[in-house]
């Protein structure tokens, strides 16, 4: 069975012809089917529709989160309520064209734990293009797997690794990244990518780089060693400068100083408080961790109802 997970967050443009074309594609399959939408507190008619859908059609199913918690903690939603064998994730904005799905059902029996879309013809700014390129070299480097597009989350995911992922309880936004970790298999495949249908992107640039340093701090040390390692150059240089001063003034006479000295100053102000974004980044973490902070919390959904899955 292939369980279909599709976040929406204020999407009331595209859903209806969204779900009109992936509902065309799903018939076709040979495959049992469920589409699970979760709405991610969407404050406009998404859940309406949604919830329409869901009358009209018995494989559609809903979750709706109390408010918005992202893209990412949407789909975990999803995932701990998908049935599917085969569990695939896809935007709502038609980005990720549904007609692509029979590629990934197609390879999913081949013993692969992820299978991958890879955006060719990609559709989105020069800025967000930019950005993603930075992203999939962290990535790449973190889980130690080359991939080339690790930001496309139309991807198809074995019922194994969902698993494990439901069971690390990951707080970390990112599912792209843990997968593939995690994944001892993981193809990649040609798809391609439209332009956002209505509306605009829901991640501004202040949310992009929020889910890069939750992304950075989740996988590696790196950025704490780091500050060891640059408190230590950073000593270093202080040595060499106070030499450098002392001889300045013994043999040349007063040098300018204070100027010298600001630049010192700035320079080690600066420092300091880098390294304190960094630690409290690891607090953060922590933090989060004490106080069990859910990844999600569910307002209302057909899985309380109970009365889809009983009559199935
Ligand atoms: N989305 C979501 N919650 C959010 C942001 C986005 O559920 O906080 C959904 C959105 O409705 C869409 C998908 O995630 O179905 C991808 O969002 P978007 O198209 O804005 O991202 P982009 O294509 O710009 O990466
Ligand atoms: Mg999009």
């Amino acid at each position: 069975m292939l369980s279909v997970i599709v976040p929406v967050y204020n999407e009331e443009e595209n859903l209806e012809e969204f779900h009109r074309r992936l509902l065309e594609v799903c018939s076709l399959l040979k495959e049992e089917y469920e589409i699970i939408y979760v709405d991610d507190g969407s404050n406009d008619k998404s859940i309406e529709i949604i919830k329409n859908f869901v009358e009209s059609n018995s494989h559609t199913l809903y979750i709706s989160l109390y408010r918005n918690f992202g893209q990412h903690a949407s789909v975990m939603a999803g995932f701990s309520q998908a049935q599917g064998n085969i569990i695939m994730t896809l935007d709502a904005d038609l980005q990720n064209p549904p007609e692509e799905i029979p590629k990934f059902i197609e390879k999913s029996n081949s013993g692969f734990d992820v299978i991958a879309g890879r955006r060719i013809n990609r559709k989105d700014s020069i800025s967000r293009k930019i950005l993603s390129n930075f992203m999939n070299k962290i990535i790449s480097f973190m889980t130690g797997v080359k991939l080339h597009d690790y930001g496309c989350m139309m991807r198809l995911y074995s019922r194994p690794i969902i698993d494990q992922l439901l069971k690390f309880g990951e707080k970390s936004v990112y599912i792209p990244a843990f997968t593939t970790w995690l994944s001892k298999k993981t193809l990649e495949i040609d798809i391609n990518h439209d332009k956002r249908q209505k509306g605009k992107t829901k991640y501004s640039l202040l949310k992009l780089m929020r889910q890069a340093f939750d992304l950075i701090t989740a996988y590696t040390l790196v950025p704490i060693q780091l500050i060891g390692l640059f408190g230590f150059f950073l000593f270093l240089l202080g040595i060499f400068l106070f030499f450098y001063l002392m001889y300045f003034r013994i043999f040349v006479g007063s040098p300018s100083s204070l100027t010298s000295f600001i630049a010192i100053l700035i320079f080690l102000s600066g420092s300091i408080l880098f390294a304190l974004g960094i630690i409290s980044e690891y607090l953060v973490r922590l933090y989060k961790e004490v106080r069990k902070m859910p990844l999600y919390v569910i307002r209302e959904s057909s899985f309380d109802l109970n009365d889809k899955r009983n009559s199935k």
